[in-house]
Order: C-alpha cells, then structure tokens, then sequence
C-alpha cells in the first residue's frame, strides 16, 4: 500500500486533478460531468412521472394521466438526449488525449537538462507513465468524476423524491426507522466489503502494472527490429516471447482470483438491499391499507429507495477507487512540479553582426547533481571571437563537461561563466542557446527527412542544406540518395528510409551544426566515427568549416588539434597546461608532451 494520505491531502489532489483536467480539456471535462448528471437524472423523472400516471388513473383523471404520462415520456427523452449529446461530443474530444500527451511534452522540453538526465526522474517518469498504461492517473479520474457525480445526483434525487414518504402519518414510526437504520447499515456493510474489494483490486492492480511494464519490455525487444538479429542468432525466441507469455498467464489467473472474490463480496449487499426492498413494500402496503399511500407512491419510494441503495453502493466504491487513484495523481503531479532548478535570466543576448562575443570561465568547478566528485575543478580559461580552441585529455578529464557547462546544459557548482562580462545565468536562456552550433559524442539525429533533420525545422532552406551536408563530407552519399534532401532518416517512420553507419550519422550531425551558424561551434570528437579519408578531409577543412566562428574542438587524438590557436589540456577535471601546440610540446614535463609522445609512439609502432 502507498504511504497514507490525509483527507485534506486527498481533498487537495482531487481538487487539483479536476482542475488539472479542466486545463487539458474544458469542453471534454465538462460534457464528463454533464453526462453524468442528466444520466443519474432521467431515471428519476421515469419514475416520478410514471408514479402520477398511475395516482391519475387510480383517480379516474385521464387527461391528467395523459398529461403525466407525456410529460413521463418527454422529460426522460429530453435528459437521455443531453446525456447522449454530452457522451457523443465527448467521445469525438480526442484532444483530451493530445492535451495531456502535450502536457508531458512540455515538461520533457522545459526541463532542465540535469533532470532529464537524472536516474531517478527518468524512473519516475517511466513508473507513471507505465501507471497511466494500467488505468490510473487520467482514466480512473475521468470514471471516478463520472461515477461520483452520477451517484451523488441520484442519492440526492433519492431523498427528494422520498422525503415526502417520512411525513407519511399511515406508516408506523417503527417502519420508518428500521428503513433508515436498514439505509445505515447496508451502507456500513457495502463501505466494509468495499473495502475488502478495494484491497484485492489493489493487489490486482498492482499486478497489472508490473505485467504492463514487463510487456513494454518485451514488446520492445519483439518489435524493434534492430534485436531482430540477435533474437535470431542466439535463439532467444524462448526466453523473450516466453517470458511475454508467463506474464500473460499470470496475469490472467491473478484477474479470475480477483473476479470472484468481487463477486462474493457482493452478495451480503445485494441480501441487504433485497431484504429493505422487502421492508419497504411492506411499510408501505401498511400505509395504504390504513389509507395514506397512493399506488403511485409505492411504486416510486420503493424504485427511489432501490436506487438510493444500489447509488451509495456505488459510491463506496467509486470513492475508494478515486482515493486510491489520488496516491498515483500525487505522484504523477510529483513529476509536473519537479523544479526548472536553473537561473532563468532575462537580459537580451547582443546580436553582433562582428560576432564579438568573449567566453571566460572563472575559478569554475562543477560535481553532477547527485555526485560528490568534482568533473571541473578551479577552471579559468579565456577565449575571444573568431579563436580556436582545442581541448584535449584523457577520457574523463573533464572536456565534454566543460563544453556541457559552456552551452548551459548545467550551471557550475562554483565559480561562473561570462559572456562579454556577464554571468551567462543572467540571459535569457534560449537567446544564449541560440549562440551555440553543438555536435555531441552521443548526439541524437531523429527519424525525418534528412533536409528537416539539417535545418531541425519542418521547412528547410534546400541550398543551405545541401551546402553544410557537403561541407561535412556528406555530399558524395547524398548523390546516392534517390529521394535527396527529402529522403527519410532511419526506416520507423517511412519504408523508403535510408539507414545510417555512424561514420554518416557524425557528418549529417556535423551538417546539422553549421545549418544553424551560431557565433560558437563546438565539437566533441566530431571524428570519432570517421573513416580515416573523411576524417583528415574534416581536419583540412576544419578552418573552412569553422570559418570566422569561435570553435571549440575537443579530441583525444592530438595530431587533430594543431591546426587550432589554442590547446587546453585537462587532466582530472582542470587544466593542466593551456597554449599553442609548439610552446606545449616545448614543455618536457608537460602532460601534452606525455600525451603526444605516447600517440607519436603509438602511431610510429603502428605504421
Ligand atoms: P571527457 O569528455 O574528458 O571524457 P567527461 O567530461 O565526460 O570527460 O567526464 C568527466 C567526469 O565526469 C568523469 O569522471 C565522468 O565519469 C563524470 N561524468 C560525466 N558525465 C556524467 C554524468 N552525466 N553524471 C555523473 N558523472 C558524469
């Protein structure tokens, strides 16, 4: 069982979640609540109506049992036609669904990038969502908002078509009561068996999550045809559909264990209610035989007292259920309100057609959130427009950090980042981003034409395109393509797509970065996955490449790095050494010089 929640507390998710619904969809929420109530109503105004026609009839008055009988027949056709509306107009809402889904998107993108990153929020991101898969969160807070309504509407149009049946003077007082503690104790036993239903749905689903995140699971190693070669060649169509199946089984028992125990738990309510039927009909032959109750007012305290019964049956349930769900709403809220934790600044980025933009780091260290080793420590370095600057190291010496924390994906720990004199927290965050052209190591190209992927927008310029795909090496292979510019990335979402080596996927990555033309361009091992031929051609055109930009360009392999002004050598998360390659080299005790040496011997053993 989740930890316990305060009434208050329940109160709160509730009213939140009801709102929240509202501001994915008003026109959805409010045909939810409409058709529940004009649904809940109809019956009543059956009864109500059919109880004077047989009053009217009983006293010989046709036309006003022609009258009620009309009014029985239109005011029942005139709710059941708004709830049908209400229905109809909500099942065409879809964007209900959109909403919601956009809700989430928003969040992904507005996020700050530590806490994408972060383990635990992409678990809890992962747990809600498999959550929402089973039912919680929005569809159980649609039904319960549509059976709490609807049961509220009908106990309460219960008592005001059987109030009247309290001020009876035929009935004995004794009849009376036992009707209402009959009432009473029908709804402690359906509270307490609702309970005990409760508790073996819990556990079911439960079941059902757990079941729902292992199909994911399988489901993805079955249909991502990428593992398809695997699955093959190591026969693992047992242990992955296996597994798929066992969970399925399970499943399915674990549902026929909690069906019946429902079904049991159903029959001591459903004796009670029949029992007070029973109590009833007998009050009220009583009443009529001293002469104080009509035919018709038989016939509607009994069907408003059956409905009352079976509504606050109903209800018991449909409340446990919506408080059960309000645990899983707190945490799917729990993810909404995670925290943009980063600066958000509002100072305008100069636009400068000299791109005379100046980048320092002061004193800066930095740990990732949840770690207590520092990646950066004590980095100052400098660089001025149109410089280039290589980074070099070993691995994990702190160079994609340090691009990490130019770009603004993290804020330092210590120290600060200047642009032009001022803390880069202090700009609006986009206009900053928009400074930067990045390729990554671990960078992500998405399933588009490749135009759309370039530009990263739906329109392109073509020329443009072409000419950063060709400067990044890319042009002899976009010859190749039938489809041009307009051919599809990957094969997910179109058959004539084009599948990609990593060699290719770094040039259009590269591509990708000169599209945009922002003042800075930053390469993180642009060549890693490069053929030795493209990778020398995108050293000797690094200058073109780069052109008048501030570039920043980190490699392991040194030799790749003297065509740049500048090198910054890290070594444990600081700066070991930071000058032009022959001043670095000219110090013998250097890490560049130990560096280099061992490439140069590396190489040399090699060839
Ligand atoms: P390099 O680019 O020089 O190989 P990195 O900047 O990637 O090195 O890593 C510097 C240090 O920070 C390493 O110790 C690495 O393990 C750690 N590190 C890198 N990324 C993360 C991360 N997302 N979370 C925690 N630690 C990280």
């Amino acid at each position: 069982m989740e930890e316990k929640m305060t009434l208050r507390e329940h109160f709160q998710i509730a009213l939140r979640a009801v709102r929240w619904t509202f501001s994915i969809d008003r026109r959805y929420t409010l045909c939810l609540f409409a058709c529940a109530l004009f649904s809940a109503v109809a019956p009543f105004a059956a009864v109500y109506f059919s109880a004077r026609v047989i009053d009217a009839l009983a006293a010989g008055l046709i036309a006003q049992a022609a009258l009620y009988a009309a009014l029985a027949v239109g005011v029942t056709f005139l709710l059941r036609a708004a709830a049908t509306a209400a229905d109809s107009v909500k099942q065409t809402t879809s964007e209900v669904y959109f909403g919601e889904s956009w809700k989430h998107a928003e969040k992904a993108m507005s996020m700050a990038y530590g806490s994408i990153e972060s383990r635990d929020v992409a678990l809890l991101r992962e747990r809600i969502s498999i959550e929402t898969q089973t039912g919680y969160n929005r569809y159980f807070l649609f039904r319960s908002i549509e059976s709490l309504t609807g049961n509220v509407t009908k106990i309460v149009s219960a008592l005001a078509l059987s109030a009247s049946f309290f001020t009876l003077p035929s009935v004995p007082a004794g009849w009376k009561i036992a009707l209402i503690v009959g009432t009473i104790v029908t709804m402690i036993a359906a509270v307490a068996l609702g309970a005990l239903e409760g508790r073996s749905r819990e556990r079911f689903m439960k079941n059902c999550v757990h079941a729902n995140l292992m199909g994911r699971k399988y489901g993805d190693y079955i249909s991502e045809y990428a593992s398809g070669q695997d699955i093959r060649l190591y026969g693992m169509e047992e242990l992955v559909a296996g597994g798929l199946l066992a969970e399925d089984m399970a499943m399915d028992r674990l549902n026929a264990v909690f069906e019946r125990q429902r079904a049991l738990f159903g029959v001591p309510v459903t004796v009670l209610r029949h029992a007070m039927q029973f109590t009833a009909y007998a009050a009220l032959i009583l009443g009529a035989l001293a002469g104080g109750v009509s035919v018709g007012g038989i016939a509607q305290y009994v069907a408003c007292l059956m409905m009352m019964l079976s509504a606050l049956e109903s209800l018991s349930v449909s409340a446990r259920r919506a408080m059960e769900n309000d645990h899983y709403m707190k945490r799917y809220f729990s993810y909404f309100d995670i925290p943009n934790d980063m600066y958000q600044g509002t100072l305008t980025v100069e636009k400068r057609d000299d791109n005379d933009y100046n980048i320092e780091f002061r004193d800066v260290s930095f740990k990732y959130p949840g770690n207590d080793a520092y990646a950066l420590r004590h980095v100052n370095l400098a660089f001025k427009v149109g410089e280039k600057l290589a980074v070099v190291g070993e691995n994990g010496s702190g160079k994609t950090t340090f691009i990490k924390l130019l770009c603004r994906l993290y804020d330092p720990t210590e120290g600060e980042i200047r642009l032009n004199g001022v803390d880069i927290r202090k700009y609006d965050y986009d206009e900053y981003m928009s400074l930067f052209s990045v390729v990554f190591q671990d960078f992500k190209l998405f399933s588009f034409r490749l135009g759309q992927v370039v530009a990263s927008n739906r329109t392109f310029d073509a020329a443009r395109a072409r000419d950063c795909l060709r400067k990044a090496n890319f042009g002899d292979r976009l010859d190749m393509l039938p489809e041009g510019l307009d051919s599809f990335l990957y094969r997910d979402c179109d058959r004539s797509g084009f599948e990609l080596s990593g060699g290719e996927a770094q040039k259009i990555a590269l591509a990708r970065a000169l599209y945009k033309d922002a003042p800075f361009i930053l390469l993180d091992e642009p060549t890693a996955a490069l053929d030795p031929v493209s990778e020398y051609e995108v050293y000797s055109n690094f200058n073109a490449i780069s052109g008048d930009r501030t570039a920043v360009y980190i490699s392991h392999r040194l030799a790749s790095c003297r065509f740049c002004d500048r090198i910054a050598v890290f070594d444990h998360g600081a700066i070991a050494q930071n000058g032009s390659h022959e001043t670095l080299l000219g110090d013998a005790k250097g890490k560049y010089r130990t560096l280099w040496t061992a490439q140069a011997q590396y190489y040399e053993t090699r060839a």
